[in-house]
């Protein structure tokens, strides 16, 4: 090893190789700071005399397996210019870090795909110093998140463990930004977004929801001007719900030889027709059963076609059509003699203007249910992350994690 090498395989600045040694499989290099770098750390002034100083041992860049280590003198200067004593600054060095600025940042790295105690294991660190480094570097990355040039918005909610605990997500749907996070969920989890918000002044021009009261109501009061739009997968998902609660009421007051035929229907009666119709790979024995549980119960069989016509909303060309579409769809829900259907048509009309507003922004929460899905991975995979700024730093660095 040279000088020269410490510089460049190991970013060690202003360092003259010593010597180096073995001990226990770990490297030692010894080294002493270069003339150059001997000058007073407020003025710069190199009109010093020296006096005294410490040695320091700092961890380096691992080799494969290897740790290795740098010994050190660090000398310290009285300032002819300014008085000041003190120790010379190290240039690969912040503050008082005991590791440098190489293996800082490639702990980093490594951090981003792999257990923070795997990285620290490689890099001879302990897990608190792998994550203090991971986390310090993140609050870097996000320190400012620009929301004046946001768009379009999804605000979702994700459970992240038991007992039921949520997080409310802001995501920006043009960047795929986290834009906020906050905690539980409902209209009192988006208060510091509205905060930062009413600050950039951005022009937010549309924003998809799901149909919890407590987010279209938060929207409507802070973004009156905005596009609210309902997001479609929640209404499917809200519709196949009623299907599957009125499929279970049904069961309960069915005769025997009815229950039968209900049984196992659970997932065919969510399952879209297309599935079990499809040509590949077609399921004629489930679309049978399917068939005759629909048979057997009128109701089931109405809320069934109402919920596979409802889905098929957004497939219409324009807005108008859809319109159109959803009033008839609307009308045969309320005249259904379904009490279920009865409801879900009251509910619908009340905010079908918001269903309709796709066709102006054909935005969804698509992307953010995706994430939600890397979330509760990362939470699964780190155990719940306890340090909570540390959790939301790591759930805005998930947008740039491929899995
Ligand atoms: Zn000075």
């Amino acid at each position: 090893m040279s000088t020269s090498q410490l510089y460049h395989n190991q970013g060690l600045k202003g360092v003259k190789y010593l010597r180096s040694t073995y001990a226990e499989g770990i490297t030692i290099y010894h080294g002493a700071m270069s003339d150059s770098y001997i000058k007073c750390s407020k003025c710069y002034s190199r009109k010093v005399i020296r006096s005294g100083g410490v040695f320091r041992t700092i961890k380096l860049l691992p080799t494969g397996i290897r740790h290795n280590l740098l010994r050190l003198f660090i000398p310290r200067v009285v300032c002819k210019k300014c008085g000041a004593i003190r120790q010379v600054t190290v240039p690969f060095l912040e503050g008082q870090r005991s590791y440098t600025r190489a293996l800082a940042s490639f702990v980093f790295s490594m951090s981003q795909f792999l257990p923070l105690k795997d990285v620290a294991v490689l890099c001879g660190l302990s897990w608190d110093t792998v994550k203090q480094i991971h986390k310090e570097k993140l609050k870097r990355k996000f320190k400012r998140i620009k929301l004046k040039n946001v768009h379009q918005i999804a605000i979702d909610e994700v459970c992240i463990g038991r007992p039921r605990k949520f997080l409310t997500i802001v995501l920006d749907l043009e960047t795929g930004q986290v834009l906020h996070i906050g905690r539980g969920k409902g209209a009192n989890a988006l208060k510091g977004f509205w905060r930062r918000l009413k600050h950039t002044k951005a022009k937010i021009q549309a924003v998809s929801t799901d149909m919890a009261s407590g987010y279209m109501a938060a929207v409507r009061e802070h973004l009156p001007e905005t596009v609210l739009v309902i997001d479609r997968f929640h209404l499917v998902k809200y519709m196949n719900d009623k299907l599957t609660t009125l499929r279970r009421q049904l069961a309960r007051e069915a005769e025997e030889s009815e229950k039968e035929l209900l049984k196992g229907t659970r997932w065919l009666l969510v399952t879209g027709r297309k599935k079990l119709e499809d040509k590949k790979n077609p399921r004629e024995a489930d679309r049978i059963a399917l068939d005759k549980a629909l048979e057997a119960n009128e109701p089931l069989y109405i809320a069934y076609y109402l919920k596979e016509e409802l889905a098929a909303l957004w497939s219409k060309d324009s807005k108008e059509e859809a319109k159109k579409y959803l009033d008839s769809w609307l009308t045969k829900a309320e005249e259904s003699g379904v009490t279920m259907l009865e409801k879900v048509a009251e509910w619908l009309t009340g905010v079908k203007f918001n269903i309709l507003n796709w066709f102006d922004y054909q935005i969804s929460s698509g992307k953010l249910e995706a994430f939600n899905g890397k979330i509760r991975r990362l939470l699964k995979n780190t155990c719940g992350l306890r340090d909570q700024e540390y959790m939301f730093l790591r759930i805005q660095n998930l947008m740039y994690a491929k899995t």
